[in-house]
């Protein structure tokens, strides 16, 4: 298949030549001009990765899958072949990639086994408008690298090209030493922007927006000549529900449909979300059958880094769900928020693809002054750091406050992340990188989880840890059914998988339905009658493959540590669990809530998905996975635990002073 004529054909020769002559160069254009799909394959028919591969980094796994697939595609080899893609826990690339399609925190864990990026001809950071957190560490990290003037070890001089769709260009620019600027003209049409006023500042906060999005979407359908509608939603939970809620008020006025397909009569719903499979998302792609429109309900991922064609009216949620670092708790909280103003815009701009198109935005005028910020903060200004704090400090950049950021977190912040790895155990006072934080930094997770990890591994019982960090590290597995018989249902199959584990917790019920599910003869039918993603789970078997296979390494190495220790399985998981935990642990304070014990002691509630739920008074002292805000604290993935389990650990809590601290830092 050839390449389409797409905008940035015109600047092919520009392109090549501008990349060929200087190290940095920025490309700029609007989303769907090609930039991610054809330049990579315009540098590798230049003759620009005869030295070496053209790296190209995206924020998010699926487009990272997609667009790799996309040009392997037109390219006309096979995927993993010339062209190939590498995401965390799945890599798809042979000794022939030329063109590597990789998410950005992939790269960034290259750094650290080869610093010089020697594999690499040409890097290309796409989607920097997006500003992750991992791009924003890669900016610093290759500016450095061009810094120390002809890094030795490496042949050739390498490239990089930093592509956006808008935003900040002289920015980022001039921290490139005042680069060039190609901008590639695009073609978009006019787009009415309408304000339904079905939201006012009263509704953040609340999930309203879930069916006043599929109201609107039933009445464009309605009353709009044709054109496909693209409706922004915030997640894959949210989503489903809308996809439901839509064949049911279809069903309602009396529509035709059949769930197999997912097509109401005249119109065909397709979700689009991060953990869907390949084959579902390559359908997003498809153009509907005559007569059909298509409604594609998505998350912010059809903003700028899937281009779906024909699409001629959005239907604008305003809200996203984004990860945001909550000062008062001291921890990352996965969040339904309003959007930005400019991303409204950018959302707004999908409609005017293929010809004039319309936006309906749900909020009202109010909403939009009173809620929606200018533009989105970068991710490094709001998240926690620890994870990549860790990484600079292996990579020998010592003084992470002095590192050259586009955006400097703020220091706090770093600080803050600096005391959770010292409390880890995986920096010293001086703020070196300890061998723990060694063999911390190998696994792809969160630093607490690699503890608890590396604890299973030296008491030689890495089988109970290793399914529970990959239950943790893909999707939700539970179903809940939007419908409240089905959920029912649904709820009663899930208690009974935790019921069937001694000592009820909810890192055990983990491990539970990995064990069952693993030794039963059908897998995928096992988890139907149970209400469990088989989609999951079946990722979960492979990437507890993967982190079986670092542990196995590091186990090797001389100074591994070995420990024993007697007790039950319960108690030897959960000691584990205790040794990354224990920075996320509370007591219990009053009848149904606990405080945390990190120096804040903010007042928790358990999420009612847990199975220690309704069973608070029986517990004293929990540890916990993450936290859900919204009216309340609410802390999801509990375990109870002993306090003589935690007495040695608590004391690391509240070690090293502010003025210690901001030394580690610059150490
Ligand atoms: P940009 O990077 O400038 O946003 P892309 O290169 O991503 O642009 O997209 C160019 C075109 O390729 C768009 O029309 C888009 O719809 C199409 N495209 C990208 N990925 C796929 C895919 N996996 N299947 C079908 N079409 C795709």
């Amino acid at each position: 298949m050839d390449a389409p004529a797409l905008p940035i054909r015109r600047s092919r020769r520009q392109l090549v030549e501008a990349v060929r002559e200087r190290p940095f160069l920025i490309v700029t254009g609007e989303t769907g001009s090609g930039k991610s799909t054809q330049l990579p394959r315009y540098l590798y028919e230049a003759g620009l990765a005869e030295h070496g591969a053209i790296g190209v980094t995206q924020p998010r796994r699926v487009a990272t899958v997609s667009v790799a697939q996309r040009v392997a595609e037109e390219m006309g080899c096979a995927l993993g072949a010339l062209v190939g893609y590498q995401v965390r826990f799945d890599d798809c690339t042979s000794e022939d990639t030329a063109i590597r399609y990789m998410t950005d925190g992939c790269l960034l864990r290259q750094i650290l086994t080869d610093p010089l990026l020697s594999k690499y001809s040409v890097i290309v950071l796409d989607e920097a408008h997006e500003r992750s957190l991992s791009t924003d560490i890669l900016f610093g990290l290759l500016k450095k690298l061009f810094l120390q003037k002809q890094p030795a070890g490496r042949r050739t001089e390498m490239k990089v090209v930093v592509m956006s769709a808008t935003l900040e260009v002289e920015k980022l620019s001039e921290f490139f030493g005042h680069c060039p600027v190609l901008h590639i003209p695009g073609r978009s049409y006019p787009v009415k922007e309408i304000f339904c006023n079905l939201l006012s500042p009263r509704d953040v906060g609340s999930s309203a927006y879930v069916t006043e999005a599929v109201k609107v979407t039933l009445d464009v359908h309605l009353n709009e000549p044709e054109g496909d509608i693209l409706v922004f939603l915030t997640g894959q939970n949210e989503i489903e529900r809308a996809c439901d809620l839509l064949f049911k008020k279809a069903e309602s006025i009396d529509y035709r449909y059949e769930v197999h397909d997912r097509a109401v009569e005249g119109l065909l719903i397709l979700p689009l979300y991060g953990s869907m499979s390949t084959d579902q998302q390559k359908r997003i792609f498809l153009p509907a059958p005559r007569g059909i429109r298509k409604c594609v309900v998505s998350t912010n991922i059809a903003a700028t880094s899937l281009t779906i064609e024909g699409v001629r009216y959005v239907v604008d949620s305003g809200f996203v769900k984004q990860l945001n670092h909550n000062p008062r708790v001291s921890l990352d909280i996965l969040e339904v928020v309003p959007i930005s103003k400019s991303e409204a815009k950018q959302r707004a701009g999908r409609a005017g693809r293929t010809s004039a198109g319309k936006s309906f935005g749900l909020y009202s005028r109010e909403f939009w002054e009173q809620c929606m910020p200018e533009h989105t903060l970068p991710e490094i200004r709001r998240s926690s750091l620890t994870s990549v704090i860790l990484t600079l400090k292996c990579l020998s950049v010592h003084d992470v406050i002095r590192f050259p950021y586009l955006d400097p977190p703020e220091e706090r912040h770093i600080l803050e992340a600096l005391k959770e790895l010292y409390q880890c155990n995986a920096i010293d006072r001086r703020g070196h990188v300890t061998r723990l934080g060694e063999f911390l930094v190998q696994f792809p997770l969160p630093p607490k989880l690699s503890c608890a990890v590396i604890k299973a591994a030296s008491l030689g019982c890495e089988d109970l840890l290793l399914p529970i960090a990959a239950m943790l590290s893909v999707e939700n597995v539970f179903i809940r059914p939007g419908d409240p018989q089905k959920q029912k249902e649904a709820e009663l199959q899930h208690q009974e998988l935790a019921s069937q584990v001694g000592g009820c917790n909810d890192f055990a019920t983990l491990l539970n339905i990995f064990e069952q599910c693993k030794a039963s003869e059908s897998p995928s039918a096992w988890c139907k009658e149970y209400w469990i993603h088989w989609r999951a789970v079946k990722s979960a078997f492979s990437v507890e493959r993967q982190l079986r296979e670092i542990t196995t390494k590091l186990k090797q190495l001389p100074d591994f540590p070995k420990e024993t220790f007697e007790g039950s399985r319960t108690e030897i998981l959960r000691r584990c669990l205790c040794a990354g935990y224990f920075i996320n642990v509370a007591r219990r304070s009053a009848a149904r809530t606990f405080c945390t014990m990190d120096g804040h002691g903010s007042i928790v509630y358990i999420h009612p998905s847990s199975t220690l739920y309704n069973q608070e008074t029986l517990l004293e002292w929990i540890i916990f996975h993450e936290v859900a805000v919204t009216s309340k604290i609410y802390v999801r993935t509990v375990c109870p635990v002993r306090y003589e389990w935690l007495r040695e650990l608590l004391p690391r809590l509240h070690q090293l002073d502010a003025h210690e601290l901001s030394s580690v830092a610059r150490e």
